[in-house]
């Protein structure tokens, strides 16, 4: 065991180990930034080792500090995970973190209740058993740098954490079961570098989720903590995000959105768009059409559907009576440009859905249509043939859908082009149907 223990060490790169010296923490009220003068030091009494949890080993560095994840147990499914398998394991963790962004689950931390339940908890022993460089209490995750003290191991410390909010956080909801995922994640940071980049994750992660605009505005977070003791406020009267902020997407007017999507960063796409597409309509239309994501000329331009299929979509909806931005909206189920035109991820069209479904809320179509496979996915959750689904009057929540060919496969496949012509007419006459009541409101 002890051989391989070092060899373990080794190829980690784990000594020597870094530390924040004694005064080197970012206390509660320090400010929201990590101090920068930590020094990278080499502490040799610090002791390292396996923490082996039966299944999965885990490296144990006491005096270390950790980077920890824990997560609600209905936040990730195993479908998701077992999508990801295939994935490096560098960017499987970023695609977790983007869908657990996105708000997928019941997300009962949303609760102010809870939050703050599970914010006192983890204020309960900072300082005695571990020292809480910083935390964010995520509506369906945290995050913590924590620094467990003395003989107090981190897996205890989450066990009793867990354990205890778990308990507290199903007599509030009035039920019982699982609570927390089982296994938490946790990595042992190296070095200063590594240190301020987690600082600044943490802090960013209600901002890069639309949960607030400034890390000190998010209530459930040190820097919301500390900006609400500094003005004398209490946890519970920071609950609530200030008047002039929406509190999550779904709370937002249009302005807000389209601000929170020309900033967005939530998923790796932003990284090459020239802009994001917001969408383009009448904001009170009938009729929402629905594509994938922008292509090159659409990021260029800022609109969706331009060039060549925008041209075959403005055509097929001339050929019902209808006109782009007259009683018509179109947006994309990705806002910002996927390289090399290819599909978006199923992660990244999770990490985009509150926006659309944002903006449906807000224009609440008579009738959607979603053009291809991706928009018919993302819309009906659930995985289907286009072939299977023309031809049906399908619902996204309550809202009649119809699934069509999206414009760039038709120009592709001009013998399709017949079939979306049928769909066309269908689309026409369910829209009638809709218009004078024949068809009951789904
Ligand atoms: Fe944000 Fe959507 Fe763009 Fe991803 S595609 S960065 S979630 S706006």
């Amino acid at each position: 065991m002890k051989a391989l223990s070092q060899a373990w060490l080794a190829e980690l790169n784990l000594s020597p180990l870094w530390r924040a010296g004694k005064d080197a923490g970012a206390t509660e009220n320090s400010g929201i930034v990590a101090p920068a003068s930590l020094p990278a030091t080499v502490d040799n009494k610090l002791r390292q080792g396996i923490h082996n949890r039966g299944y999965l080993p885990h490296l144990k560095a006491e005096g270390g500090i950790y980077f920890v994840t824990f997560r609600l147990a209905d936040s990730l499914p195993q479908s998701v995970l077992n999508e990801m398998k295939h994935i490096l394991p560098e960017a499987r963790s970023k695609q977790i973190e983007t869908y657990l962004d996105a708000g997928h689950g019941e997300c009962v931390l949303r609760n102010p209740e809870i939050a703050q339940m599970m914010v006192q908890a983890l204020k309960q022993f900072d300082g005695e058993r571990y020292v809480l460089h910083d935390w964010v209490v995520m509506p369906n995750h945290v995050h913590l740098l924590i620094e467990p003290r003395g003989e107090h191991d981190l897996s205890d410390i989450l066990h009793s954490l867990k354990s205890y909010t778990a308990t507290e956080a199903n007599r509030c909801l009035g039920r019982h079961g699982v609570f927390w995922q089982h296994e938490s994640y946790d990595r042992l940071i190296r070095d200063q570098d590594e240190f301020n980049r987690c600082v600044y994750y943490v802090q960013q992660n209600p901002v890069r989720a639309h949960l607030a605009v400034a890390p000190e505005q998010y209530a459930f977070g040190r820097a919301g903590f500390v900006a609400g003791k500094d003005a004398g406020a209490t946890v519970k009267r920071l609950s609530v995000a200030p008047a002039s902020l929406p509190a999550t997407v779904d709370d937002m007017d249009w302005p807000q959105l389209k601000q929170a999507v020309a900033a967005c960063t939530l998923c790796p796409l932003h990284e090459k768009r020239t802009q994001a597409v917001f969408g383009v309509g009448d904001e009170q239309a009938d009729w929402l059409f629905v594509g994938e994501g922008p292509g090159a000329e659409e990021d260029l331009q800022g609109e969706p559907f331009v060039g060549q299929a925008g041209k075959l979509l403005d055509n097929m909806l001339a050929s019902i009576a209808l006109k782009r931005g007259e009683k018509v909206y179109i947006a994309n189920v990705v806002k910002c440009r996927p390289p090399g035109n290819r599909n978006p991820e199923p992660v990244e069209a999770a990490a985009c859905a509150p926006f659309l479904d944002r903006q449906i809320e807000l224009i609440a179509p008579k009738l959607i249509v979603a053009l291809g496979k991706v928009a018919a996915v993302r819309l009906l959750g659930r995985d289907a043939s286009i072939a299977s689904l023309r031809g049906q009057l399908l619902r996204y929540r309550d809202t009649p859908l119809i699934i069509t060919y999206h414009p760039a496969y038709l120009l592709r496949n001009l013998a399709d082009k017949a079939k979306a012509w049928e769909d066309l007419c269908f689309i026409r006459r369910t829209m009638q149907d809709l218009q004078t009541a024949r068809l009951a409101p789904i």
